[in-house]
Formats: structure tokens, sequence, C-alpha cells
């Protein structure tokens, strides 16, 4: 395994793993209590669902896998609130998806909030880029 950017490591199968995940107050977003996938911790998240109300979602840490524990009966598309678990503050938009429906927000891979460093979900429901896309200037930044 190397590890080519501080919260991500690379596996044998080449998959991309997220280690690390942070609000912008700091807070751990990968901790041991939660579920796992894969054998893999996933990264915790707070959902405002306008028809399932506050969800707690897990989302897979690896790059790419849209597998996410939680949120079940949330409908296709909804465009949710997402915010962490601890202190509740909204992530950071940073662009517009490339379903055209959401957002997708900044959760950050050191505890310091800097964009450079984060992955990124779109806030669409079930929308296949939803969970832990490496935001663009980090893969250029990956030799
Ligand atoms: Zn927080
Ligand atoms: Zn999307």
């Amino acid at each position: 395994m190397s590890n080519q950017v501080q919260g991500i490591l690379k596996d044998d199968s080449g998959r991309r793993i997220v280690t690390a995940a942070y609000c912008c107050n700091g807070h751990d977003l990968i901790v041991d209590e939660n579920p796992l996938i894969d054998g893999l911790t996933t990264i915790h998240l707070r959902a405002q669902s306008a028809t399932k109300g506050v969800v707690d979602l897990y989302l897979s840490p690896i790059q790419g896998d849209g597998r996410v524990k939680g949120g079940e009966g949330i409908p296709m598309d909804e465009l949710l609130d997402i915010r962490c678990p601890v202190c509740g503050a909204s992530f950071e938009v940073v662009a517009p998806c490339y379903c055209r429906h959401g957002m997708f927000v900044a959760i950050y891979l050191k505890p310091n909030c800097q964009y450079r460093e984060a992955i990124v979900v779109c806030n669409s429901w079930g929308c296949k880029h939803s969970f832990v896309k490496l935001e663009s200037r980090i893969i250029l930044s990956t030799p």
C-alpha cells in the first residue's frame, strides 16, 4: 500500500480508500463506531431530508463506490442538506454535480478545512456521483 495523499490510501487492487474525513470544525467523520462496508470503516454524515427528517448516512470509503448504509425510504433525486453529525456544520458547496440536479459538497481530508484536499459528495440522493469522488485537483496532483 502507498499513501499518496494524506487521508487517501491506495490498496493493492488499486482502489482508493478514504481513511480520514473531517468537517470544517475538525470533527472526525470516520470513527470506530461506524458500520463497516467490505471491512472498511464508513464515513458518517447526517442529512436533513424533506421526507424522512434527520437521517444518519454511512458512506462507503471506497472511491466511486455508491454504497451507503442508512437513508432507507428517501425518494430518488431528493436534495439533502448534508451536515456534520457532531456539530451540525454544513459542508461547503463547491460545484454543480454532473447529474445537473445536485451540488457537490466538499468533505475535507484534513481537519484544517483545506478545499484542495477534499472528497466531494453530490447531495442528490441516488446520484451515481453521490459518494466519495476525489476533487479533481487531487486527481491531478496524484503521481
Ligand atoms: Zn463538526
Ligand atoms: Zn449528482
